[in-house]
């Protein structure tokens, strides 16, 4: 477990000496002290960036050369793939096997932004047509500068990964912030970049808290870019902070998204699909489906097999065999989800399973599976994120009531919907706001596909081109080609 700080190719202590402690969630145990960094580290990694931008190879090298160490990067990944898996449990508490598919799908995601950085260099100019033929012009892309990242916990290393692969295709540098909760994988990965020979200060990584961190890299004016994922709060801050300097900015924010059950879906890989949409990763998850609709007449019987089901779930630590349901990441998380369940129940709702610590579990942020229903539809519970392993059920009439009920949130990240009738399910999806629908299933997420939410959930796509789209400025080159003067001052 690293000890020091990331910056221009070296490991330092924090300039002011701090640290600040990582607890396991499923022993409640610290287990390292991490580096604090803060404003002072910000500055010198900001300004490590900007000298490995202004000055250093990295822009300058091809898409095809910046591939050779993005596929290295990949490669050190997974032949590491169980040591990153066992501290990513050790830090957020997720299963091991969730924790071993998330490290695989950080060196996916590498490997796909490899292939992208390669195609910068057969594409580097996009011819233009103008009406006035005197003139021809040119689209060409380019890294957008300095990128600061400030990540969540939820998936340590591949919240980082999704933000880091891009800008280093687009020729970008970058200083990374990742949450105090989770900050051990984020640290190793300067150790992986350091290996995979990335230039000295093209990846600069600050662990911290968020406001004496976060804040300081978010204000900064050495940069030009700032990619957020988080909560909706911290980015309205981050939105707030970069209207002063008109800086870019991507949020990925969160979301209470719906999952459409019609009543001619299979009851049994509904209750499947439902529950992958919100207990994996502990319902901690942005696009988790925490809203379920069900059509009335599948209602009863679909809510019986996924409270019977759901208690079957194995909870556990994550190192434990068989876990399917890990502890939530801290402390503070743990006492937010069961205040949101007391809420819920004093605003009406009814407990249909879970709801507490589970049984034989005294230490440890364990909380059982949580099905909640008859909740009215302005209840806290029923329209705020909850990040846990909390559902809400509810049964609709028909489509246009389902998709009434499902678009009636601020939120609009994710949403799903079940039927046997695809033109059904077509039809529906397009009459969902929200930036990703799936079609009888919930959560599986490809690096390839564009990733992002309507309305409040955020503002740009991460993942596929668009993510790289994110890391890239377009520049207009426009050149005059007559031999004849243009005569406006002089004729
Ligand atoms: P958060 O409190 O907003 O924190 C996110 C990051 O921002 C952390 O690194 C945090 O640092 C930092 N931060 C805190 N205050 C800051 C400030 N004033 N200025 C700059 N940075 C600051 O969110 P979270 O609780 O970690 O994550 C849960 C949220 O993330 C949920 O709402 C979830 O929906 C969302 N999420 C969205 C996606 C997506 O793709 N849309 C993916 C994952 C999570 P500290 O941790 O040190 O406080
Ligand atoms: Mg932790």
């Amino acid at each position: 477990m690293k000890d020091k700080l990331f910056i221009a190719g070296q490991w330092v202590a924090p300039v002011k000496g701090g640290s600040f402690d990582v607890v396991n969630p499923a022993t409640e145990q610290t287990i390292h002290r991490a580096p604090a960094g803060t404003a002072e580290d910000i500055d010198l990694a900001v300004a490590a960036a900007r000298q490995a931008f202004d000055v250093g190879p990295w822009p300058r090298m091809s898409g095809r050369e910046r591939a050779v160490i993005l596929r290295r990067i990949a490669d050190i990944i997974l032949a590491e793939k169980h040591a990153l898996a066992h501290l990513e449990v050790l830090d957020n508490g997720k299963p091991l096997p969730e924790a071993i598919w998330d490290i695989e799908d950080v060196a996916g995601c590498f490997n796909l932004y490899a292939t992208f950085a390669e195609e910068l260099d057969e594409n580097p100019e996009e011819p233009i047509a103008l009406a006035d033929a005197r003139f021809s012009s040119k689209a060409v892309r380019e890294p957008i500068g300095v990128a600061g990242a400030i990540i969540p916990w939820n998936y340590p290393l591949l919240m980082a990964a999704w933000k880091v692969a891009p800008a280093l295709a687009a020729g970008c540098t970058m200083v990374l912030k990742p949450s105090e909760l989770t900050p051990l994988t984020a640290l190793e990965l300067g150790a992986i970049v350091e290996r995979a020979g990335l230039p000295a200060g093209v990846l600069n990584i600050v662990s911290g808290l968020g406001p004496d961190a976060g804040q300081p890299l978010s204000e900064h004016p050495g940069i030009d870019k700032l990619a957020f994922t988080g909560s909706v709060a911290t980015g309205s801050k981050i939105m707030a902070t970069a209207a002063r300097d008109i800086k870019n900015i991507s949020l990925e924010l969160g979301g209470k998204s719906p999952f459409v059950v019609f009543a001619d879906s299979d009851i049994e890989k509904a209750v499947e699909w439902i529950m992958f949409g919100i207990f994996w990763n502990q319902g901690q998850v942005c696009s988790a489906t925490s809203r379920v609709l069900v059509e009335e007449s599948l209602y009863a019987p679909l809510l019986e097999r996924l409270v019977a089901e759901a208690a079957k779930i194995r909870i556990g630590d994550g190192l434990a065999d068989g876990t399917l349901l890990g502890p939530l990441v801290s402390s503070g998380q743990y006492q937010k989800v069961l205040a949101a369940i007391a809420r819920g129940k004093a605003e009406g709702a009814t407990i249909a399973g879970g709801g507490k610590r589970p049984e034989g579990f005294d230490t440890g942020y364990f909380l059982e599976p949580t099905i909640l229903i008859d909740m009215t539809e302005n209840s806290f519970i029923w329209t705020e994120e909850i990040f846990g392993p909390v559902v809400c059920v509810k049964p609709f009439r028909d489509e246009a009531d389902a998709i009434r009920m499902a678009n009636d949130s601020r939120f609009g990240l994710a949403a799903a919907v079940m039927s046997k009738d695809k033109a059904r399910c077509e039809r529906v999806a397009k009459g969902l706001r929200a930036g990703i629908v799936w079609i009888n299933c919930s959560q599986p997420t490809f690096a390839e596909a564009p990733w992002g939410g309507y309305k409040q959930s955020g503002i740009g796509r991460e993942l596929g081109r668009w993510g790289l789209s994110n890391y890239l400025e377009t520049k207009q080159i426009t050149t005059f080609e007559s031999d004849d003067p243009w005569g406006w001052y002089i004729k």
